[in-house]
């Protein structure tokens, strides 16, 4: 492998793949090594949702919004991989959270769901929740909201980038790992392989999720990450349970302990129920679900649906979270790319963690401008233009992104980031509970919920 390619790419989850097709759409000579089968590592073992972050209204409201945005651009570029997937969040007596809590944050939630094409949320009485999932457990039940977010293949949504940017010229080598780097002088100029290959290149982009850490650290550098592995429990399709009214549906459920949720998936081939979220200091490689997570989720779900203690296996991953002070419920799900020439007067090679699915596009605009830049050569990004068909997108709603710099602000001061989204919801909450009182937040029926997801 003589030749000096643009970039090459380390990593073929979803974040590799995305810079893929950005580069090779830009013009860029690309080369993508994957260790093992594209897309089948963290990628495959997400909960498989486009979604922009509902959790993180919570403290870190940026990130949530930035994410919708690129969600929409996501589902609008990969027409037909994702499926709208109705999610109903039962309230029960005695949850953490009541039902005005809820539907502020789902209010809150509307007001972005148009950049991802998402549809106002619904609230149902603890009848209709009932009719809508005869199976749900009634004892306590106050009502439920429901609101919608896209499941996608995450392995196809891989092999869509991939076959995409192999046709603008990109050359992608699956079960090759990346062993070391070449270097010329203090400068990148390559990988080295373990078929025993170099791959030359003008730069390097280090694009390996959970392990970015480790492959800086091949070149003596330092990209610290905060990993936190999520386990889900893998069912065989449950139709009875979740799609009795001829709709799959997702739920949220409080899980054991109040202090977090788990879903329940039921689109593709299997029913998902999860994830966990721990902290995980150790070898991405070596990730194993422990007894007591099994018995967290099954017992999460079973308080609410007669859910088989069987399951058929487990999926496991390791969130790739960027390191950062601050507990673990106020984790950003922030990308960053660093240029380690700035940063560390290493050329030739880029970092790009964190992130997540929902955003693995804009992830790899941010990495493609920076590649065009550094390397003097490349048109604009194209990704958000143009189908994985090849077809044109068409008109693209403008939605003004958050001011770049109260989000490097907000970053180096989670506390204040906190504070900025639970002001914004406590506003909300103030105008939700003034409409309330003039009657202004119906209860809808079953046949609103058929009209609103007719397409689902
Ligand atoms: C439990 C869980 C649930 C999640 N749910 C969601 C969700 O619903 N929605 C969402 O938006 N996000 C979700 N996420 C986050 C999302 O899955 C990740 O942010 C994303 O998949 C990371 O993709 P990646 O390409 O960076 O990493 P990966 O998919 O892990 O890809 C990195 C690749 O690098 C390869 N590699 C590593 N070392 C080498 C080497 N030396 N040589 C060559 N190749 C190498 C690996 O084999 C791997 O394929 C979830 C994450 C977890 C763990």
């Amino acid at each position: 492998m003589a030749e000096t390619f643009d970039v090459v790419i380390i990593g073929g989850g979803i974040t590799g793949a995305g810079v893929a097709r950005d580069c090779a759409l830009r013009g860029l000579r690309c080369l993508l090594v994957e260790k093992g089968r594209a897309g089948r590592q963290t990628t495959a073992a997400s909960t498989h949702l486009i979604h922009g972050g509902l959790r993180y209204l919570l403290y870190d409201r940026l990130t949530t919004q930035t994410t919708c945005w690129d969600s929409g651009n996501i589902v609008r570029i990969a027409q037909g991989l994702p499926h709208r997937l109705p999610i109903v969040w039962p309230v029960y007596r005695g949850h953490r959270h009541g039902l005005e809590t809820v539907e502020t944050l789902l209010e809150a939630y509307d007001r972005l769901q148009p950049m991802k094409l998402g549809r106002p949320h619904l609230r149902l009485s603890a009848e209709e929740a009932l009719r809508l999932i005869p199976k749900l457990a009634p004892d306590g039940l106050l009502g439920a909201l429901v609101f919608d977010e896209w499941w996608v293949d995450p392995v196809g949504l891989v092999e869509a980038n991939l076959a995409s940017a192999k046709r603008s010229g990109a050359t992608v080598k699956e079960g090759v790992r990346v062993t070391g780097f070449e270097r010329s002088g203090a400068a990148v100029a390559g990988v080295r392989l373990d078929s025993g290959e170099t791959a030359f290149a003008r730069l390097v982009v280090n694009a390996a999720g959970p392990w970015v850490e480790r492959i800086a650290a091949l070149a003596e550098l330092r990209v610290p990450m905060r990993l936190q592995k999520g386990t889900h429990l893998a069912y065989p399709p449950l139709p009875e349970l979740l799609n009795a009214s001829g709709h799959p549906l997702g739920l949220l459920l409080e899980a054991e302990g109040g202090d977090r949720y788990v879903f329940v998936v039921p689109l593709g081939t299997e029913v998902f129920v999860g994830p966990t979220d721990i902290p995980y200091p150790g070898d991405p490689d070596a990730l194993q679900t422990t007894e007591d997570e099994v018995g967290y989720l099954y017992r999460s779900a079973k308080r609410y649906l007669p859910l088989p203690e069987r399951f058929d296996h487990t999926v496991i991953g390791a969130r790739p979270i960027l390191g950062q002070a601050g507990s673990e419920k106020l984790l950003s799900r922030e990308y960053e790319v660093v240029d380690h020439e700035v940063r560390d007067r290493v050329a030739g090679l880029v970092t790009i963690a964190g992130g997540k699915l929902s955003d693995f596009r804009l992830m790899a605009q941010d990495a493609g401008d920076l590649a065009s830049k550094k390397l003097g050569k490349g048109g604009p990004c194209r990704t958000h233009l143009e189908r994985f068909d090849g077809q044109p997108v068409g008109d693209i709603p403008y939605y003004p992104p958050p001011p770049r710099s109260l989000k490097r602000f907000l970053r180096r001061h989670p506390r204040l980031r906190e504070l900025h989204a639970l002001g914004h919801l406590g506003y909300q909450f103030a105008g939700h509970l003034g409409r309330k009182l003039i009657g202004g937040c119906p209860e809808a029926t079953l046949d609103d919920f058929r009209k609103n997801y007719a397409d689902a």
